[in-house]
C-alpha cells in the first residue's frame, strides 16, 4: 500500500510518499511559490541510510530513481492544481521518479488544519467532507482555504483514489467544556462555535505517544506538558494520554509567540490601534498573523537562528541603536518575551496537570535550539524541572534525547516530530476498517519497539 501525504499551505505544498508494507519513505518534497509566480519543486528520494530501522528490509525503491537523488525544477503552478499535477509527474516520470503508474497510488492523505467540533478524527474525504470543510472556513480563512484547494485538486487528477482528511484539531477534541469554552457571551459558542480548538494535534499526538513510550508506561498513566516551537508555536497540556489544554485557540494565533505571529495580547489592542492608527480590522488581523511575534519584535528576523546570531547579552534599550530593526537589543527582547511566555505556559500547565511525568520539546525551534530550551526552562526548579546544561547543549540533532539533569523530577525530552506518521497510519487505518480517533487508537510508534526514522 502506497500512500502520498500533502500538507497545502498558502503557497507551498509538502508531501512525502510513503510505502506502508515496505516501511519506508519513498519520496518527499515541496513545491514553493505557488499562486505568486516562479513556483519550484525541490523532490528527494532518500537514500537507506537516511530510512528506517535496522531490520525493515531495503526494498525497491520504485522504477528507476536513485536512492539520496535531490532534484529540482521550475514549473509554473498559478493555482494547487498544477502544484499536485507537478508531484504527480515527478513521482512518475524523470530521474526522481518512484513508481511506473499512477495506479500504484492507493490512497491520498490530505493534513487539513479546522475540522471544527464535527470533524473530530480522520475521515475519508466524500462531497460531504468537502461541503463541511467549506463551512469551516470562517473559523480558519487564512489556512482551510488552500486545505480544500489541495483535496479538491487531488480528488480531480486521482478521481479513483481514496483521499482522507486528517485534522490537527482531532488531537484537542478530548478537552473538557471548562478548557474550551471562552468566558464571552456564551451565544457566541452556541451560535457561531467560538471556542478553542487547538492546532498542531497531529504533532503534540505523536510526541506524546513517543514520550509515553520513552518513559516505558502507557499513554493513559503519563502527564505531559508538549512544547511544539517552530515557525508556528503551541503548548498542550496531556493528561493520561490525551490533550485536555492547548495554547491555540479558535484559531493560531492565540498562546505562545511564534515566528509572526503575536499569540496572546490584551484583545483590546485589536480595536484600539483601529482608533491610533489608519487600520482596518482586516489589516489589524494581517498584521497580528504576519507581522507580528518574533518579526515584529525584532523588525526584521523571523527565524529564530537568525534572531540568535544578532544577539548581544549586554544589549539595552539605552544602546544608541537599540530601536533600529534587527538590533542586538530588539533581538535579545524579542527571544526573551518568547522564552518568558513559554516558561509561563510551562508553569499554568503543570499546575492544570498537578504532575508532570515529562516535558516535550519539538519542531524546528524546540528540536534545534538548546538556548532556547535552556532559557525557557531556566528557574524551574522549584517545580522539579532541571536541565542538565551539558547534556543539553550537546543533544544530538534529529534524535530523541533525555536532557533533564538525573535529580530532575520531570524528565525533559527533545523528540523529533513525525506528523506524516499520524497521517499515514490513520490513512492505511482508515482503508482497512480498524480506524479508531486519537484517544482510543494505538498507533506504531507508541510501541517499546518503534525505531524513529531518521529522514
Ligand atoms: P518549523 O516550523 O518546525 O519548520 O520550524 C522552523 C523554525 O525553526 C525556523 O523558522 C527557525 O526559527 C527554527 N529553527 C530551525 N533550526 C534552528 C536552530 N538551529 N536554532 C534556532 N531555531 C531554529
Amino acid at each position: 500500500m502506497k500512500i502520498l501525504t500533502l500538507n497545502c499551505g498558502s503557497s507551498s505544498l509538502k508531501y512525502s510518499f510513503f510505502d506502508a508494507a515496505e516501511e519506508r519513505t519513498l519520496a518527499r518534497g515541496i513545491v514553493e511559490r505557488i499562486t505568486i509566480g516562479g513556483s519550484f519543486i525541490t523532490h528527494r528520494v532518500p537514500a537507506p541510510e537516511d530510512e528506517r530501522p535496522a531490520g525493515t528490509s531495503g526494498g525497491a525503491v520504485g522504477v528507476k530513481a536513485r536512492a539520496g537523488l535531490t532534484t529540482r525544477r521550475m514549473y509554473e503552478c498559478p493555482t494547487h492544481k498544477e502544484a499536485i499535477d507537478l508531484v504527480l509527474a515527478t513521482l512518475t516520470k524523470g530521474d526522481g521518479a518512484v513508481i511506473a503508474d499512477l495506479a500504484e497510488i492507493s490512497a491520498v492523505a490530505h493534513r487539513v488544519v479546522h475540522g471544527g467540533e464535527a470533524l473530530t478524527g480522520s475521515v475519508m474525504v466524500d462531497d460531504a467532507v468537502v461541503d463541511a470543510l467549506r463551512e469551516r472556513i470562517s473559523l480558519a480563512p487564512l489556512h482551510n482555504p488552500p486545505n480544500i484547494a489541495g483535496v479538491e485538486a487531488a480528488r480531480a487528477l486521482l478521481p479513483d483514489v481514496p483521499q482522507v482528511a486528517v485534522f490537527d484539531t482531532a488531537f484537542h477534541y478530548t478537552m473538557p467544556d471548562y478548557a474550551y469554552v471562552y468566558p464571552l457571551p456564551y451565544e457566541w459558542y452556541c451560535d457561531l462555535g467560538l471556542r478553542r480548538y487547538g492546532f498542531h494535534g497531529t504533532s503534540h499526538l505523536y510526541v506524546s505517544r513517543r514520550a509515553a513510550a520513552l518513559l516505558g508506561r502507557e499513554p493513559a498513566d503519563v502527564n505531559l506538558i508538549t512544547l511544539h516551537i517552530g515557525n508556528g508555536a503551541s503548548a498542550c497540556a496531556v493528561r493520561g494520554g490525551v490533550s485536555v489544554d492547548t495554547s491555540m485557540g479558535l484559531t493560531p494565533l492565540e498562546g505562545l509567540v511564534m515566528g509572526t505571529r503575536s499569540g496572546d495580547i490584551d484583545p483590546a489592542i485589536s480595536f484600539q490601534v483601529t482608533k491610533d492608527l489608519p487600520l482596518a480590522p482586516q489589516e489589524v488581523y494581517t498584521i497580528l498573523n504576519r507581522r507580528s511575534g518574533v518579526l515584529g519584535l525584532t523588525g526584521k528576523y523571523a527565524d529564530r537562528r537568525d534572531v540568535l546570531a544578532h544577539i548581544k547579552p549586554d544589549a539595552t534599550s539605552a544602546d544608541d541603536d537599540a530601536e533600529e530593526p534587527g538590533s542586538a537589543y530588539r533581538c535579545k527582547l524579542a527571544l526573551e518575551v518568547e522564552c518568558y511566555r513559554l516558561k509561563k505556559y510551562v508553569g499554568a500547565y503543570a499546575a492544570a496537570l498537578g504532575r508532570v511525568d515529562a516535558l516535550v520539546f519539538t519542531a524546528g525551534v524546540g528540536e534545534n535550539s538548546p538556548e532556547m530550551r535552556a532559557w525557557t526552562l531556566r528557574g524551574l526548579e522549584g517545580l522539579g524541572i532541571i536541565v542538565d546544561e551539558e547534556k543539553n547543549a550537546d543533544a544530538p540533532r534529529g534524535e530523541e534525547v533525555d536532557v533533564a539533569a538525573e535529580a530532575s523530577a520531570t524528565r525533559v525530552f527533545v523528540i523529533p516530530t513525525d506528523e506524516e506518521r499520524v497521517f499515514i497510519e490513520d490513512t492505511v487505518a482508515l482503508l482497512d476498517g480498524t480506524y479508531a480517533p486519537p484517544d482510543r487508537f494505538v498507533y506504531s510508534f507508541q510501541k517499546p519497539d518503534y525505531t524513529p526514522r531518521l529522514d
